[in-house]
């Protein structure tokens, strides 16, 4: 595990290859009006991580979970609270980790209990002939605001294209539901069709599509975020990205060009940041996910800085309070 991590002033972004962001992004800032918008008043302006998770750990339950990590306990409320609140977050996006509705009703019973839970973005199954029943039920609390499904864990890289799923899809803004797009890179033109297809639907796009950052490889990934980042309709969260590098020995400047590229596409009005804890633990702290993006978005002004770590994110989950 890396211990050093002098880049408080991160002093490198000027040195930055020049890149035509801030004219961009000052540009972008100016229209406001995407579908992230909730259709009426003013989001509440607090400090929220847009993406985090809860488990009790249970080794069937969670096979993904490497043994003696980090993630290799129970994470709880309390656990984020004792991290968040030093750092002045005040809230969080609790996403699922497995797919099963019994995790959805587990998450949706915690942030009736803890009032930092703004939000949960839960499972169903999208491709059940039934789903409809199961956005009724869940959609009856008020904190649940989204669904995932684990499309990064499908062989099929069109899953996001069958039909079945696409039904599924169709019925989430009917209950006023955003979907979160868990993807590699490699699905990134299904998702790009997905959205095409649904215009009214509210996404957002999960740890930038996780692009192979260890590797240093850009392309397709960033021609296909710009072209996903031209329908209006959807979104980025900022997080996942120091796990896809190497967790050992990274630096913020392993980042810059991919940071670069989803600031020039969404733009300050479509960007979220999320921590992805704990799973960020195994390549750094939640301190760091932090600062990583804070430091990056230094340069920007405060507004965009106040939408990125939170105003976007209650705008697009349409969090009420
Ligand atoms: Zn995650």
């Amino acid at each position: 595990m890396r211990k050093a991590f002098g880049f408080l002033n991160f002093q490198n972004l000027s040195a930055f290859p020049a890149s035509p962001r801030e004219n961009n992004l000052s540009l972008r800032l100016r229209s406001s009006g995407s579908i992230c918008n909730a259709p009426n008043a003013p989001p509440p302006l607090v400090k929220l991580d847009s993406h985090q998770h809860f488990w009790i750990y249970d080794a069937p339950q969670y096979p993904w979970i490497p043994e003696g990590s980090a993630l290799h306990r129970s994470w709880l409320p309390e656990d984020l609270a004792r991290i968040q609140e030093p750092l002045g977050f005040e809230g969080s996006i609790a996403v699922q980790a497995r797919q099963s509705l019994e995790e959805s009703r587990w998450l949706l019973s915690l942030a009736d209990a803890h009032r930092s839970i703004r939000g949960v973005v839960g499972w169903v199954d999208l491709r059940d002939a039934r789903v409809e029943e199961q956005l009724e039920e869940l959609s009856q609390h008020p904190r649940f605001v989204g669904v995932r499904h684990v499309v990064q864990d499908e062989p099929d890289p069109a899953f996001l294209l069958g039909n079945d799923f696409q039904r599924g899809v169709s019925q989430l803004a009917r209950f006023g539901l955003a979907y979160d797009l868990l993807i590699y890179p490699h699905q990134l033109e299904a998702a790009i069709g997905l959205v095409e297809r649904f215009p009214e639907q509210r996404f957002v796009l999960d740890h930038i599509a996780k692009p192979l950052i260890r590797q240093r490889t850009i392309s397709p990934w960033r021609e296909n975020i710009r072209t996903l980042a031209e329908f209006p309709h959807v979104c980025c969260k900022v997080s996942g990205m120091i796990t896809e590098a190497d967790h050992a020995g990274w630096v913020p400047e392993d980042f810059a060009p991919y940071l670069d590229t989803v600031f020039e596409a969404f733009g300050g009005d479509r960007l979220m940041y999320g921590s992805d804890w704990p799973v960020c633990l195994l390549a750094g702290s939640y301190q760091q996910t932090a600062e990583l993006v804070e430091n990056y978005t230094r340069q920007l002004p405060l507004a965009v800085r106040e939408a990125v770590f939170g105003g976007n994110a209650a705008r697009f989950y349409r969090i009420k309070d």
